[in-house]
Formats: structure tokens, sequence, C-alpha cells
């Protein structure tokens, strides 16, 4: 059986990113997010909460979910698509985007930046044609991918088994990313043969939408520097406490795990 580390809190609070007096928007890092789409404008309005609550300095929105975002969140920097929307130190892509020919574009565009980069959903989607291989394989940075049971199944060809760190370990080694495998307690493995195991999370997480604020607290991670699997485990971590602060209050949908984010941030960092 894989070894698999179990971070607790003191691990978190030691990864998590500290900003300087002299840090400024850009050296707190820039996120970019390829999300959403005009089906599931609400992916993009998730993904962004989820980034914002991250220790990034400057939030960048590409897509057609401008309007959405403009609205909630007036610091966050729009435009129509990813090849207008200037540098990020990370990119997010695939939430609420669509399959169709503009969401290949967008992947494929995002595929191609020298920064790290969270597939997500649709993302997952697209890349289960083949299509993308080669762009995947030919990347530098790191890619981390962030796939439920069955979109799991979708890349891999099967479901996870019955052991899913082992699972979620081939399938890294097989794409050269980290892979996020979701799920009560959440897997991060790398193609190196490193795993974790998230030890937070809640069931009140089961509703939709929860995912994509994920990926873009992950983003922000990600764009401020973690190395990409402490920024995974850190992600779910923190996205795990935020379900338990929102259960605190009643039932729960996704954009109050995207209120709780703050909170949760600060109850396992300080
Ligand atoms: P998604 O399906 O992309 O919206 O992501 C769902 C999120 O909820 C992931 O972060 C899962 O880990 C989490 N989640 C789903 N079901 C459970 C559960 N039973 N217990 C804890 N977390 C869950
Ligand atoms: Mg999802």
């Amino acid at each position: 059986k894989p070894a698999v580390q179990v971070p607790d809190r003191t691990d978190i609070a030691g990864w998590w990113p500290s900003h300087g007096s002299t840090d400024d928007k850009y050296t707190r890092g820039v996120v970019g997010l390829a999300t959403g789409s005009d089906n599931y404008p609400g992916a993009a309005v998730l993904s962004v909460a989820g980034a914002l609550a991250g220790p990034t300095g400057y939030v960048r929105y590409a897509g057609t979910a401008a309007r959405e975002i403009r609205e909630r969140f007036p610091s966050v920097v729009c435009t129509d698509s990813v090849g207008s929307a200037g540098r990020a130190q990370a990119w997010v892509c695939g939430s609420g985007l669509g399959t169709d020919e503009r969401a290949a574009a967008e992947l494929r565009a995002v595929l191609a930046k020298p920064v790290p980069v969270i597939l997500d959903a649709d993302a997952l989607t697209l890349l289960a044609d083949g299509s993308m291989a080669r762009p995947l394989r030919e990347r530098e940075a790191a890619t981390v991918i962030t796939p439920h049971d069955r979109e799991f199944a979708r890349i891999a060809g099967a479901e996870p088994g019955g052991d899913r760190v082992e699972s979620a370990l081939q399938l890294a080694a097989q794409m050269n990313a980290v892979v996020l495998l979701k799920g009560d307690r959440t897997i991060v493995a790398a193609p190196d043969g490193t795993a974790f195991a998230n030890p937070t999370g809640s069931v009140a997480l089961a509703t939709a939408g929860t995912g994509d604020v994920l990926a873009g607290l992950l983003g922000s991670l990600l764009a401020a520097g973690l190395p990409a699997p402490h920024a995974a485990l850190a992600a779910a971590y923190v996205h795990g406490l935020a379900g338990r602060v929102a259960a605190g209050s009643g039932p729960v949908v996704s954009p109050d795990v995207a209120d709780a984010l703050r909170e949760a941030v600060v109850l396992a960092t300080r």
C-alpha cells in the first residue's frame, strides 16, 4: 500500500503563503480564471469567490460571465478571453466552462501558459477525448487536475478502485499532473509518488458548486507560489473547514462555503 501523509493544522499554517511588508498586489501573485459560460455563469462567480479568499493580491477573470463578476466583485479585472487577459502566475480552467469550440480554445490557451494550471470540471471532459494529450505532456509548469469520481472515470477509463490513493497516484504518473481526487477524504497525489489525504471535510460540501469554490482557492495558492501538491492539500483542508463553518448555521449551499472561506483561513493558519 502506498504511503500517505495526513497533514495537520500546523502543516497548513506553515505552508500558507505569508506576505512581507513590502509586498504589493503583483508580488502577492496574480491568479487568472477561465471559468463559466453563458449556461453556467454561476460557476464563474463561485470560482472567483474562492480565488478572492486566497492569498493573492490580484484576480483576473476571462470569460463570458464578466458582467456577473463585475457586479459582484468590483476588484476583479475582467476580459472576454484568456488571450486578452494579460499575465497571471497561475490559471484556473474549466469550472462551468462548457465543452464547445470556444471552451476548447480557452483550454488550449491556458495549457500554453508557462505557469501552473488547474483543470477542473469541463476542462477534464475536454481532456478525456485525447486531443489535449500532447499540449498537456509538453507543459513544463505544474498541472493540477481536480476530478470527482465520475470525472476521474472519464479520464482514466474507470472509477477509482478500492485503494483511492493508489488510483490517484497511477493517474498522476500517467498524466504528469498532480491529482486532487475529491471525496469525503480528498486525496492529493503527485507524479513523484507523494500522496496526501485531507483530514478535514464535511458532508455539507456535497452540494452543487462547492468544487468551483475549491478550484478558485487552489488557483490563488498556486499563483502565490506554493508548490502544487501543498497548494492542493491546503486548499482542500481550508475548503473542508469552510464546509464545517457554513454547516454551523444550517443547510449549506455553495455560496455559503465561499463566504466561510475567510474564517476557515484564519482557523487553519492562525
Ligand atoms: P464538485 O463535485 O466538483 O462540486 O466538488 C464537490 C466537493 O465537495 C469536493 O471538494 C468534494 O471533496 C466535496 N465532497 C463531496 N462529497 C463529500 C462528502 N460526502 N464529504 C466531504 N466532502 C465531500
Ligand atoms: Mg465540479
